[in-house]
């Protein structure tokens, strides 16, 4: 590999939105993120629960129900 062409890569300390935190490799020295592993519906099976609910808001709808 070349030196000096990238750019100095050093831990960095990851923050998330919904206050996890974590260390990756960034060339800056402190990140903000919306979603991490710890909070996106991929990893936490969340969508399965909102798709869930869309059903139930469909079922009342269909029965007139609130
Ligand atoms: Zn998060």
């Amino acid at each position: 590999m070349k030196q000096g062409i990238h750019p100095e890569y050093k831990l960095t300390k990851v923050t998330c939105a919904c206050g996890n935190t974590f260390e990756t490799g960034s060339t800056v020295e402190n990140l903000r993120v919306d979603i991490c592993s710890e909070c996106h519906p991929f990893f936490t099976g969340k969508q399965k629960m909102v798709s869930a609910g869309g059903r139930i808001d469909r079922f009342k709808k269909k029965y007139n129900l609130k």
